[in-house]
């Protein structure tokens, strides 16, 4: 058949909503909604016959056609931004929206979605407040700072702290943590962006005190420690221990700060975590400033918080960008919620879901992958095997977790059908590629997910 021929006989739009089966899809959703459906597919027929690779035409009143029409109504309903199911084994996954809430911060952010709120209302005077007193207090208390103030996430607040401190005047920072951070977010030009100069000290793998010392001159305002989040420098190795750098910094009348990234607030050593500072710690070794966000190991909402001595932060609340980069009310809201979190009577290893994943214990994962394993069952050729997951959000990139994962052959499907095939579903399921088998780990997934990731894998087809 000629080309020609094959489009002539592509149905009229009209000639297809008179289809009773059509017709009775304009009934369940509407009409606006089947047209532009019909008229999508039928492009992409089209399209199909003009690059000469057309198979045979549909039958335009069979069910095939219908549904595939159904489908993509359904689809076009749908948010583009929606839940997936993360089967990566990354807990804090950057690309999957990172942390997920607790309970009582996704209540906090509803009561103050529904509601007018006091956000910048003191109650108690009835005079005009401040966004950043709800939250100060509550991190004062969690980290031992003298102060702190929240923007909009780690990155802003890198910026405000450098703006704040060191506009026009030199930080000094060892060439050894001078990362990127992903997202074109690198340390030598953010602090250049921040209108501060960068002075680089030291070799990529040691780097002294002295190098520190020997950089100061009458310019300098900043000593700057970064975390090295994704990845590190092993062998020969130094870097100067914070005391001797807090040390130099007050003798110099210098500011030492310590972008952090993540970020805990709770001693992680018995669940295997061990290379990852408490931020109270740091503040007690004399850091000034330190930086961390809120949606890593934090277990919170996107945020930046700045901790550290009352004098510097008071100066970054009078700055003239603060309002550029600020926090929302709804993730105000959620931090405030997660932050309460940590105090009595709560357990946040409990509450906070990132903590529960990192300390959940591999018996548990275990069962739960043993039960997606059994459900299953006659839906290919499955099998359980131990792994290892990651903390992720440029945390710990070195410390693995003890985890499981299932991994799903389904006949006639290669791994990366199947795994396009999961993406494509309902709720997506997003797992990982390992020797051409699809795995799903198990730490990541929670009880709930599990009926979903089945249903993703009974309708997996080859598109
Ligand atoms: C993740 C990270 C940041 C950026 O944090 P965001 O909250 O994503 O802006 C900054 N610095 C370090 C060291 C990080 O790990």
């Amino acid at each position: 058949m000629t080309v020609n021929t094959q489009l002539r006989q592509l149905p009229q739009i009209e000639a297809l909503l008179g289809l009773p089966a059509i017709a009775a899809l304009i009934a369940e959703f509407s009409r606006d909604e089947v047209v532009s459906a019909l008229r999508l597919t039928l492009a992409k027929l089209r399209r199909t016959i003009v690059a000469g690779d057309a198979a045979d035409l549909p039958d335009f009143a069979g069910h095939i056609f219908t549904t595939q029409i159904r489908d993509l109504i359904t689809q076009g309903r749908r948010s583009n931004l929606r839940p997936v199911i993360n089967a990566t084994g990354i807990i804090i996954h950057t690309n999957l929206g990172r942390a997920r809430l607790a309970p009582e911060a996704i209540q906090a952010m509803q009561d103050v979605a529904a509601h007018p709120t006091n956000l910048e209302l003191n109650l108690r005077t009835g005079k005009r407040g401040s966004r950043y007193d709800h939250v100060e207090a509550l991190i004062c208390d969690l980290t031992g700072a003298q102060a702190a103030i929240v923007v909009n996430n780690c990155a802003a607040a890198v910026v405000l702290s450098l703006m704040g401190t060191a506009m026009g005047r030199k930080v000094v920072a060892s060439r050894g943590e001078l990362v990127e951070i992903g997202g074109s977010f690198r340390l030598p030009d953010v602090i250049a962006q921040s209108g501060a100069i960068l002075k680089e000290v030291g070799a990529t793998n040691k780097t002294r005190v002295s190098d520190y010392a020997n950089a100061i001159d009458q310019d300098t305002a900043v000593l700057m420690k970064s975390h090295t989040s994704n990845f590190k420098i092993i062998g020969f190795t130094a870097a100067p221990d914070r005391r001797d750098l807090a040390k130099l910094a007050k003798d110099h009348d210098l500011i030492l700060m310590e972008d952090l990234g993540s970020g805990v607030l709770i001693d992680l050593a018995p669940y295997g975590l061990t290379d990852e500072p408490v931020v109270a710690d740091i503040l007690k070794a004399g850091v000034d400033l330190v930086m961390f966000s809120g949606d890593k190991l934090l277990g919170g909402p996107q945020a930046g918080i700045i901790a550290g001595r009352a004098d510097i932060i008071t100066g970054l609340k009078s700055h003239p960008l603060l309002r550029a980069l600020r926090i929302d009310k709804l993730s105000l809201a959620a931090l405030e919620a997660t932050l309460r979190l940590y105090r009595a009577p709560h357990d946040p290893l409990e509450r906070i879901p990132v903590l529960k994943m990192v300390s959940e214990p591999v018996a548990q994962v275990q069962a739960r992958a043993a039960a997606l394993a059994d459900m299953l069952e006659g839906l290919g050729a499955i099998s359980v095997a131990p792994s290892a997951a990651y903390v992720g959000g440029g945390s710990l990139p070195q410390q693995d977790l003890q985890s499981y994962t299932v991994a799903v052959d389904r006949a006639g499907m290669t791994a990366q059908v199947l795994a396009n095939a999961l993406r494509g579903a309902p709720v997506p399921v997003i797992g990982r590629i390992h020797q051409d088998q699809l795995l799903l780990d198990i730490r990541t997934v929670t009880d709930a997910d599990l009926p979903f990731i089945v249903d993703a894998i009974r309708q997996a087809r080859p598109s």
